[in-house]
């Protein structure tokens, strides 16, 4: 493997010369590229050359340096792949710091990791963790004894990798009142032992129980840890995300990104949802267009309304056609004449609808919706988008195309782990596995189909993603050939969808997604042509360079390795002007 500081010195001398992109200041031209545009119609260039906050011009270096003007400042890529910035088009903004328990593997390392954690906060306060899976435990039951072992006397509470089930120790569920008498809330479960205790896990509504007693975060944290985020979203060449939180922004959060934008330190064109409500008020509808009316062309928009039709399948709450393998089911939260009913309504206001549909009942509710929307509301570019759309019904994929509904998916969510392997696959069985996941046929079907990572439950890294849509291995390589290897899909369709056609879903093509003359001048540069050679370029890569919108929002710092193995790195947020 080639070590990184031999191959960026070069890059990192010029581009530390470049000016911030202030009004006024010289075009910045950048020659010697490998430039995979994006645009079918031009899709490859050797240079561009960006003005202010767009592409002047993209094509031949004379092309670039004419546009650019004699005052321009000159940047030498050295023959390095650039591609338009990634648009994750379904993030979260994690609610608060928590110990990583992803891949931890057995309970052993899920204590280890816990208490390790818990040394670096003030003695006797929550210990909070997210991301294990059911396979980490014995016979995959996740059960408070596992944390009383290690936490007798402190509460802790640990949200698994899905985000739709949560373990609370004795404690937690002592300070909640839970016990063998509390009912299950609505939309939630408390899973219980054979004398009907508690067993600590709870599912979806049920760890609000749990969840609710958390120490608020003050705007300070909450404006700290954004930056955080922020800056390893930049780091990994994102220049636009899509927040997909159902209960829209909370007010410390559009605090800290307004207070983000104001400073110049919003690196990250940002997307956000706002609650898609039951029934919804001509107040309610009226307000959501005039956020997004009042932000348009702003770092920090809106425009769509977001809402959960099912669960998971690890959960087994993800709504299915027929029962999981071994019986059971989950229910849809919605019926479907009030679905369709609130649809039609945010659709009548002009609104996107998002909803996340993962089993095969729960999407075709989502298509019927949306489809008695048009039928309801006439005509229009309406782009209502599916979310996960994990295990769609054969039948009905072509149904994105003719409805022009957006297939959002998640290409990590390929990932063959233990966790898809042992858990996910056997519950659906071999039928409904072979079209999970299958970006492969939405793409033959003509759907539009954005990429996203659903951070912070997967890794936000969009080379992670687009190698997992053209291998389905995991990081080591297994299985050999993929799993369901039908379902690859190749390095440059994989690209789109985390570029074009994501920018597609937020109607913002116009002004991103493509390397093009007029466009927004996001991009990133990476170390390894990652459109030739074997798939392990992907993971190889790092990001060298991201400019959003003209302004660096990332350089590879010089000679330390970028930390991609985890789910954030830690480089410097950079002050955009
Ligand atoms: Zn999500």
């Amino acid at each position: 493997m080639r070590g990184p500081s031999r191959y960026l010195a070069g890059l990192l001398l010029v581009v530390a010369t470049l000016p911030a992109a202030a009004s006024g200041a010289p075009a910045t031209v950048y020659l010697n590229a490998r430039v995979w545009t994006g645009d079918p119609a031009h899709p490859v260039a050797e240079a561009f050359a960006v003005s202010g906050e767009r592409f002047a011009a993209v094509g031949s270096e004379a092309e670039a340096r004419r546009a650019a003007g004699p005052e321009a400042v000159a940047v030498d890529l050295q023959g390095r792949r650039v591609v338009p910035g990634f648009n994750d088009a379904h993030w979260h903004l994690p609610a608060r710091r928590s110990a990583r328990l992803d891949n931890a593997g057995s309970v052993d390392e899920i204590q280890r990791r816990l208490i390790e954690y818990a040394h670096s906060l003030p003695s006797g306060s929550w210990v909070v963790g997210r991301g294990w899976m059911p396979t980490d435990f014995p016979e995959r039951r996740a059960h408070r004894r596992y944390l009383d072992a290690i936490f007798p006397d402190r509460p802790v509470v640990i949200r698994d990798r899905d985000g739709h089930q949560a373990l609370a120790n004795s404690r937690a569920l002592a300070l909640a009142g839970v016990t063998r008498d509390t009912p299950d809330p609505p939309d939630g479960r408390i899973i219980r032992d054979g004398d009907g205790s508690p067993t600590g896990l709870l599912q979806e509504a049920a760890d609000n129980l749990v969840a609710d007693l958390l120490p608020p975060l003050s705007p300070d944290d909450t404006y700290h840890l954004l930056l955080e985020e922020l800056a390893a979203a930049s780091s990994l060449g994102i220049t636009s995300l899509q927040d997909a939180t159902d209960v829209g922004l909370t007010d410390n959060e559009r605090g800290a990104l307004e207070r983000a934008q104001a400073e110049g330190r919003l690196t990250v064109q940002y997307r956000a949802a706002v609650p898609l409500e039951p029934n919804p008020t001509p107040e309610q509808l009226r307000h959501a267009v005039e956020m997004w009316d009042a932000t348009r062309g702003q770092l920090l928009y809106y425009g769509f309304a977001k809402g959960m039709l099912d669960g998971t399948v690890d959960a087994k709450t993800a709504y299915m056609l027929e029962p999981y393998v071994g019986g059971g089911n989950g229910s849809p939260f919605y019926e479907q004449a009030d679905l369709d009913r609130d649809v039609a309504a945010y659709d009548r206001a002009g609104l996107q609808v998002e909803l996340h549909a993962i089993g095969d009942g729960a999407i075709r509710m989502a298509l019927d919706a949306y489809q008695h929307s048009s039928e309801v509301n006439g005509p229009r570019d309406r782009r209502h988008r599916v979310e996960h759309v994990e295990v769609p019904a054969l039948t009905d994929i072509p149904r994105f195309r003719a409805l022009g509904v957006i297939a959002s998916t998640q290409a990590i969510f390929a990932t063959p782990d233990v966790s898809t392997l042992e858990n996910y696959a056997p519950l659906i069985g071999p039928e409904r596995a072979a079209r999970a996941q299958a970006f492969r046929l939405f793409d033959d079907a003509g759907a539009v189909q954005a990429f996203g990572s659903d951070y912070p439950v997967y890794p936000m890294d969009p080379l992670l993603g687009i190698y997992t849509a053209v291998t389905r291995q995991t990081r080591a390589g297994t299985p050999p050939g993929g799993w369901y290897p039908q379902n690859r899909i190749s390095v440059e369709a994989a690209l789109a969808h985390y570029t074009r056609d994501a920018a597609y879903a937020s109607f913002d093509e116009g002004d991103k997604g493509t390397i093009s003359s007029g466009k927004y001048a996001d991009f990133a540069v990476l170390s390894e042509d990652i459109l030739t050679g074997p798939p392990q370029r992907l993971l190889d890569a790092r990001v060298l360079l991201t400019v959003m919108r003209g302004r660096v929002t990332h350089r590879a710092p010089a000679g330390t390795p970028q930390d991609r193995s985890g789910q954030t790195t830690h480089a410097e947020p950079v002050r955009v002007h």
